[in-house]
């Protein structure tokens, strides 16, 4: 018998194991068995042919209405089959296939599955893969669609699957059996063999409750485990001194905290004076205060003798924050130099691109304790660091640090350091619960007053192309008010020919689309940063002091750009997404987004919060050439309409693919969670939590159950570097 281990290959031909490993991620027999159905059609039942959205791979079943074909050239046959749903009509052109026109006469219902392309402004697809199922296949029974690719169509991965059907049974079942009871579950076997081959909808329903159930189960195991190894981890705790730092800083502030604040400061006070390590996610709004709350955490853990490390993801965020929180902290920050206050700290950079002898007086004052708040990059985490008295880790923008990274820095310290993780990008509540289930949460839902509201407008460029020259227009006129601008490309451009994405964040589960090869159409080139700067200098904004920032500058070069444009000696400042989190220069108050729909939805709510952050209202102006009714214009009219970031993370996280919410799937890569919507399947989630949370609670090691132990081993081992990483 085939083990289940084994490869496709064993199995299906060699062309169909290729495709199957390289567009499916399906490379072992289990792979294949667990590769579920997208949806099920019954006879008669047709795709809503007005769904179909412009370079999406799709199966659809459509009935034909009319086939027509003739020679274009002497080689070259066309046939166009005219196929409807009842209500739209969708035309599929086959070139060299004249044969097809007998197969498919009026009145026929098939499959087809292809591409779905633009064509003079209707949709069709071409050279599409058919189906024409005998009618007694489809009698009675629900006919499976599965995830298919450009060359291997959905009823050839059925027929795939066929063959090892017979394997369900020798499937090991990790639910504990009183879980499954408990929770009215079929068992494993019945749940694989009714997903392939329902005989109802019924059957289809209770099939994928299993299988659904198993995905969160695993996952909230796993984060159980974590929480259990967490809370027996010890800690030191860290207290405020009476006159210490932390009420030097407030009487400092030349402003009230929020109560937001207050009670979030509450909150990480409580967790620094356990014996055990905090562990809290902080989320807000861009702007929200997180940064101050943060810093009295870390004065904190100065004020009892120890040291706080602020991580950032990229040199010029680092380099932001050092001259922010060293601007906040004044006097505070200068303890030994002339002036400086007694009882303060030193605040000490630490970036991979210092000078040697910088970094060598970082690191001595980083090991001798006269820092006690260091700030910095991954730099950080590397082995050359000694740190005095790490007691607390700040990283700001979660996503892109991992827990391995976390661990590493935890590592430096003799007794683990509490953590705190900040994030702007708001994370609704079931995924907060899945992808950062080991964390505690606290949110700023409030912005400090004050603050001005960011109008944003859309600028559909493919219908009105001088809408374009009235936001040139709009930035001459800040500039001329005494304010500054930022112009935002999603591209840096060709140097040396080069186009790499130089420090470009690549970004995490939360932020950017990450455009699917496979199904998003293929687009020009966005705007670069250094076709866009020269072009705007000899063009709308001449005379204007306009420069450029990107990641691909030497940091020494990045970081004399953004001094100058924070002491205002730059107008405009054009840019990558480096600006996207943690830049402040509040004399801002315009940006425009050019070739915005190349970006998600979260992360120009991101960009735009570099305006407005001072007293003059903020102005974002999205360029985009999409058409009206896509979707790619639909989310950008719902980033115009509201600033409410919650409201925006649901959108985002609804316009993409399940395994994009919790990690870019690389191709070829599959998410474990293929049933499970974490959006979607709250009450599922929760019931999951609270087996798992029991289960680990009485058998942290699950010795009791072998077959669990090993699916979250091999989960673990499968997700390591995916998205498990990234909370
Ligand atoms: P975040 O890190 O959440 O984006 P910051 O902590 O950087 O927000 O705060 C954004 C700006 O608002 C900073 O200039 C900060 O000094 C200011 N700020 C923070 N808290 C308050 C408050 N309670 N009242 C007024 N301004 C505040
Ligand atoms: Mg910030």
């Amino acid at each position: 018998m085939v083990e289940l281990t084994a490869p496709v290959r064993s199995v299906v031909g060699d062309r169909t194991a290729k495709e199957l490993g390289a567009r499916l991620g399906v490379h072992t027999v289990e792979d294949l068995l667990r590769h579920y159905p997208r949806r099920y059609y019954e006879r008669g039942e047709l795709t809503d042919l007005s769904s179909l959205r412009p370079g999406e791979q799709v199966t659809i079943q459509a009935t034909v209405v009319s086939a027509s074909g003739h020679r274009i050239r002497p080689k070259l046959h066309k046939l166009d089959v005219v196929v409807t749903d009842g209500r739209s009509k969708l035309t599929l052109t086959f070139f060299n296939k004249h044969w097809l026109a007998d197969r498919l006469p009026a009145g026929t219902e098939a499959l087809f599955a292809g591409k779905v392309e633009v064509f003079r402004g209707r949709r069709s697809l071409t050279n599409p893969e058919v189906h024409v199922g005998d009618a007694d296949s489809f009698a009675g029974a629900l006919q499976p669609v599965y995830p298919a690719s450009a060359k291997l169509a959905s009823w050839q991965v059925e027929k795939s699957i066929a063959t090892v059907l017979d394997l369900v049974d020798a499937v090991p079942d990790p639910l504990p059996d009183a879980v499954r009871e408990h929770r009215g579950l079929l068992p494993l076997s019945a749940a694989l063999r009714l997903v392939h081959r329902p005989g109802d909808r019924s059957d289809v329903r209770r099939a994928q409750q299993r299988l659904r159930f198993d995905e969160a189960f695993l996952l909230q195991v796993v984060l159980a485990r974590r929480r259990a190894e967490a809370a027996g981890l010890p800690a030191t705790p860290r207290v405020p001194a009476d006159d210490g730092l932390v009420s030097a800083f407030d009487a400092r502030l030349p402003f009230r905290l929020t109560d937001g604040q207050h009670e979030v400061a509450g909150e990480i006070a409580a967790d620094l004076a356990r014996t055990r390590p905090m562990h809290r996610l902080l989320q807000g709004e861009v702007g929200s205060g997180k940064t101050v709350v943060a810093l009295r955490a870390m004065l904190t853990v100065v004020d009892s003798g120890g040291q706080a490390a602020l991580l950032a993801p990229t040199e010029v965020l680092a380099q932001q924050h050092h001259r922010s929180v060293t601007a906040m902290l004044g006097p505070l920050a200068e303890r030994g130099l002339l002036g400086g206050s007694e009882e303060g700290t030193r605040v000490v950079l630490l970036t991979g691109s210092q000078s040697t002898a910088a970094r060598r007086r970082s690191l001595l004052d980083v090991a001798s304790g006269e820092a006690g708040i260091v700030i910095g990059t991954h730099a950080l985490i590397q082995d050359a660091v000694d740190f005095f008295d790490l007691g607390l880790v700040v990283v700001d923008e979660q996503h892109r640090f991992g827990v391995e990274q976390r661990d590493a820095l935890r590592a430096k310290a003799t007794v683990p350091p509490h953590v705190l993780v900040m994030t702007a990008t708001p994370i609704p509540r079931t995924v907060a619960m899945t992808v950062f289930g080991d964390l505690d949460v606290s949110t700023l839902t409030e912005l400090p007053a004050g603050r001005t509201p960011i109008t944003s407008h859309l600028v559909p460029v493919g219908e009105k192309p001088h809408f374009l020259d009235r936001a040139w227009e709009r930035i001459r006129e800040e500039v001329a008010a005494g304010h500054q601008a930022y112009v935002v490309c999603p591209r840096i451009g060709q140097v040396d020919g080069s186009d790499a994405d130089g420090e470009e964040p690549a970004d995490g589960p939360d932020l950017q689309v990450v455009p699917d090869p496979e199904t998003e159409p293929a687009l020009r080139p966005a705007v670069a940063v250094l076709e866009v700067a020269p072009s705007l200098i000899e063009g709308p904004l001449a005379g204007l002091r306009v420069e450029m920032l990107h990641g691909r500058m030497p940091s020494e070069a990045k970081d004399d750009v953004m001094s100058r444009f924070a002491s205002g000696a730059v107008d405009v400042l054009v840019a990558t997404t480096v600006i996207e989190v943690g830049v402040d220069v509040p004399n801002a108050t315009a940006m425009v987004v050019l070739d915005a729909d190349r970006f998600g939805v979260s992360q120009l709510h991101q960009l735009r919060g570099r305006v407005g952050r001072g007293e003059a209202p903020g102005l974002c102006l999205l360029v985009t050439d999409t058409e009206a009714g896509t979707p790619a214009r639909d989310r950008l009219a719902a980033v115009a309409a509201t600033q409410d970031g919650f409201e925006l993370s649901r959108v985002d996280l609804e316009t993409r693919r399940e395994g994009d919410v919790l990690g870019a799937t690389q191709s070829g890569r599959r998410s474990s969670l293929r049933l499970l919507s974490v959006l979607r399947d709250e009450p599922v989630i929760v019931a999951a939590r609270e087996d798992a949370t029991a289960l680990v609670d009485r058998d942290p090691h699950l010795f009791a159950n072998a077959e669990l132990r090993h699916a979250v081993d091999a989960l673990l081992a499968d997700e390591r570097s995916d998205y498990l990483e990234k909370a």
